[in-house]
């Protein structure tokens, strides 16, 4: 029987340190598992959340009253067939990468340096420098959350976001090119210094706060609204790129939603341009 707890403190599993309590809190480490999960969720009625990286997300301050599933054990696996790569939704998206690189297998280098999973990558269509994970995704396995398995051969891919949201990753196969591997360890190499030198790399942050409007950067507008550096409580707009809030020690989820309600309006007053979230509220 796999363990399932209560009341986890989900900051620690965020990467800016915000969020109250699970109610319920569990990390199957295989489909048998996940089943189990799921039916708890069912026969209590309970809402479910999937935790990937907690790299996208700021749960509030209240916790979450439902069930918290992190993939773990055999989601976390990466397996080779061929040129293509097959990764568990609970593997870290750098794991991948580092396996891709290591293989001589190339498409996924230009993601190098964003945090989270595969899983939450895949659901967010994470990117970066005009790539995105969609670009040599070919087939999601996943698992709805009344427990029917899919096979998903053409997902729906838009900018950040995917028709994949209400349901569970398993596993994501990657259809990749061969290529030296001195060559991508140098385009990794690249993109990571590209990485430090214009994001608050190291700091508690949960990466773009908001999506970039048709044409425009969203940090970009923040910045021409005089926001650069602006502050609720212990949750700051960052100096260094102005789309990311950072917690600057004890936030709490409401200094980050009360930020992002002021950015929102000084920036509609003065564009007519509304920002919606890249980031998920739990
Ligand atoms: C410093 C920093 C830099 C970043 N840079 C970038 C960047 O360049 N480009 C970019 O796109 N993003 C970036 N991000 C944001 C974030 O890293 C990505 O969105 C990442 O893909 C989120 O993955 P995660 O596993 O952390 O997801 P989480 O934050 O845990 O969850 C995000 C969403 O995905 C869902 N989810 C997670 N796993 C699964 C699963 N297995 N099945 C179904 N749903 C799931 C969650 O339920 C939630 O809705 C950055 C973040 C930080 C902190």
């Amino acid at each position: 029987m796999m363990e399932i707890k209560e009341n986890i403190l989900l900051s620690l599993f965020t990467s800016i340190k915000i969020g109250g309590k699970a109610r319920y809190f569990c990390e199957p480490g295989n489909i048998d598992e996940l089943r189990e999960a799921l039916a708890f969720a069912r026969t209590k009625k309970l809402p479910i959340f999937i935790l990937g990286g907690g790299t996208n997300i700021i749960i509030k301050d209240s916790g979450f009253a439902g069930l918290v599933i992190k993939l773990s054990g055999s989601f976390r696996n990466i397996e080779r067939k061929e040129n293509m790569l097959s990764a568990g939704g609970g593997a870290l998206l750098s794991g991948l990468i580092n396996t891709s690189i290591s293989f001589g297998l190339s498409g996924l280098t230009n993601l190098s340096g964003i945090p989270g999973t595969v899983g939450g990558a895949i659901v967010g269509n994470a990117g970066a420098f005009s790539s995105q994970i969609s670009d040599c995704l070919i087939v999601v396995n996943a698992i709805t959350k009344d427990g029917e398995e899919q096979v998903i051969k053409e997902p729906k891919f838009l900018y950040r976001d995917s028709n994949l949201r209400d349901k569970i990753i398993l596993c994501g196969d990657f259809s990749l090119k061969p290529e030296a591997i001195w060559r991508m360890e140098e385009q990794r190499k690249q993109v990571l210094e590209k990485r430090s030198a214009t994001q608050p790399v190291g700091k508690k942050t949960a990466g773009c706060i908001f999506k970039n409007p048709v044409g425009v950067s969203a940090g970009e507008l923040i910045e021409k609204a005089g926001l650069a550096g602006f502050r609720v409580g212990e949750a700051i707009v960052s100096e260094k790129h102005k789309n990311f809030i950072e917690n600057m020690g004890n936030a709490r989820g409401v200094d980050v939603f009360s930020l992002i309600k002021i950015i929102k309006e000084k920036v509609h007053t003065l564009y007519n341009i509304n920002l919606s979230e890249e980031v998920i509220i739990v």
